[in-house]
């Protein structure tokens, strides 16, 4: 992105980013609980019990969260026990469909999280017979991408409106609830919307306010804690020391991958809208549609083909 050279057009962006698959797709799954079910999920949890168990998440979150997924048609009840009548809980094709979004999250918490989630340990392709990582490529061209390949328009959709009239899911439970930098409270959906203007050349706190629509109070408390989480760096601005200026950190930049892929999904699996953030490789100037692939085949990533070490047991 050549952004910081050109003056931002912050109200392109605002419509961009606001009426974004990205945006509307947090809204829905941005959740930490949201996304914990989900990777318990890959990892082959079904039942109702095992998912509180592993997972850690109070009943009625639970219940909540698996009822929201099955509304989406994420999830599928089964009933393995008719007395007493439980379920079992299976990924639909459309769920299936988050497995590159849930592959990069895997990988973002091996690289920056705190450790605390119990995740597979390694992951190893079937058909290549390979311990990979999973990396971000482009759909039309299979070649590996970082966002510094990529050029992004900015094309607001009117279909996708931001004034609240979408179907919104914020979460019931309080965001600060639980161990404290546990996924989801460092990649809540406003950290995500947050990095993602920041990519889009936002450098400064009245930017970042005037295109996120966050009131001061609120943004100031959200930028100093991502700060602390080591998702921002903040500098004094050269030309005006008075100010601060906002930058992205590794942690931040490795990102890219989990909300491109997130975006994808939405775009191509709920919404069925083009995502108002539209990325175009540069290299081979297609439209960017984000995949995860194996580090060493560099083949896609079906979640049949992937086996994982399990994480490690508590010894009790
Ligand atoms: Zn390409
Ligand atoms: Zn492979």
């Amino acid at each position: 992105m050549n952004a910081q050279a050109e003056p931002l057009n912050l109200e392109l962006m605002r419509e961009a980013i606001l009426t974004s698959t990205l945006n509307h797709g947090l809204r829905l799954l941005g959740d930490r609980w949201t996304v914990q079910v989900l990777m318990g999920a890959f990892m082959g949890i079904k039942r109702f019990d095992d998912f509180q168990a592993k997972l850690g998440i109070p009943r009625h979150t639970l219940s909540d969260r698996l009822k929201a997924l099955v509304a989406m048609d994420m999830m599928r009840p089964r009933p393995y026990s008719q007395r007493p009548l439980r379920h079992a809980y299976h990924l639909t094709r459309k769920g299936l469909a988050m497995y590159d979004a849930v592959l990069m999250v895997w990988d973002w918490e091996h690289r920056f999280g705190e450790h605390d989630l119990p995740l597979p340990r390694r992951l190893k392709h079937k058909s290549c017979g390979h311990a990979f990582l999973p990396e971000l490529t482009c759909g039309a061209c299979g070649e590996q991408v970082t966002m510094h390949d990529l050029r992004f328009r900015l094309r607001p959709n009117r279909r996708l409106p931001h004034d609240g009239t979408a179907p919104a899911r914020t979460p019931r439970v309080p965001v600060g609830e639980g161990a404290a930098g546990s996924l989801g409270l460092r990649l809540d959906r406003w950290a995500l919307l947050i990095v993602s203007a920041v990519t889009l050349g936002c450098r400064y706190f009245d930017e970042l306010s005037q295109v996120l629509q966050i009131g001061p109070s609120v943004l100031a408390r959200r930028l100093s804690g991502m700060v602390e989480a080591g998702l921002l760096r903040a500098e004094p601005d050269p030309d005006d020391g008075r100010r601060r200026r906002y930058r992205l950190t590794p942690a931040s930049r490795a990102l890219f991958g989990y909300i491109t892929c997130f975006a994808a999904w939405a775009s191509e699996h709920h919404f069925n809208e083009p995502s108002s953030i539209a990325p175009v490789h540069r290299a081979c100037g297609h439209p960017f549609a984000a995949r995860a692939a194996c580090s060493h085949c560099h083949q896609p990533l079906l979640p049949w083909e992937v086996e994982f070490e399990p994480p490690a047991e508590e010894t009790t």
